[in-house]
């Protein structure tokens, strides 16, 4: 799940994506509205956290933005403006969810993972396939009952496989979705972490649940023959 957060308090920004970061998520930051909207033309995100207040371009100009072009993205708002109707206009231009400065971190940790979770299926917490479980909240996997130790990128790929089950994933979606945008889409990344995740869960099942159709991707549960 790969998250953007905009929000021009460098220290409040840092310290969001990195808790967000620890929850598992790849998140990118920005501190100007008008870069902001260079990013999400340019790249996606599942999520993306938006102060009102921007130098460049305000929060609500680059909400608008997102609505008038369509972008795919659920957007939470995050802002020290708290008046009922600054709350009805953000919602009303599009928002997802609006959250009020100051708040607690735990707070925004599970609006987050609410927003996350949202767009590809209702409230659950454990994704289950196969044998295979995965907690997104506790950020943990088991195979028959049994704890996998698996890296972050492996949790990640994962969690993406297992919430689009039956469904091919292609490469460049995965780069998409886990990778942050520091990654390089040239490399080979996303084939070495899966090919070490595919191990791990042959080790554990005593066969690997993930398919790869040729031209079309990985695909994990459903009718994969
Ligand atoms: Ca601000």
């Amino acid at each position: 799940m790969r998250i953007l957060v905009v929000e021009d308090e460098m220290e409040l920004c840092l310290s969001i994506a990195e808790g967000l970061r620890m929850d598992g998520f790849e998140v990118d930051t920005c501190f100007d509205g008008s870069e902001a909207w260079e990013i999400i033309w340019a790249e996606r995100f599942d999520l993306i956290i938006l102060d009102l207040n921007l130098p460049g371009m305000d929060g609500m100009e680059l909400l608008h933005k997102i609505s008038d072009e369509d972008i795919e993205a659920n957007v939470l708002i995050l802002s020290a403006r708290g008046q009922l109707r600054d709350k009805v206009e953000g919602l009303d231009a599009g928002a997802n969810d609006y959250l009020c400065k100051p708040f607690e971190f735990e707070e925004l940790e599970s609006r987050v993972r609410c927003l996350t979770r949202r767009k590809f299926i209702r409230q659950k917490v454990v994704l289950e396939c196969d044998g295979i479980t995965l907690d997104s909240k506790t950020r943990s996997a088991k195979a028959k009952d049994k704890e996998l130790t698996l890296t972050r990128k492996e949790l990640g790929i994962l969690e993406y496989l297992m919430m689009h089950q039956g469904v091919p994933v292609s490469q460049e979606e995965l780069m998409e979705h886990v990778w942050d945008s520091n990654a390089d889409p040239f490399s080979n990344s996303v084939r070495v972490h899966m090919s070490a995740l595919r191990k791990k869960l042959r080790g554990a099942l005593g066969y690997d649940p993930i398919v790869n159709r040729v031209g079309q991707g990985y695909v994990i549960g459903g009718k994969t023959s």
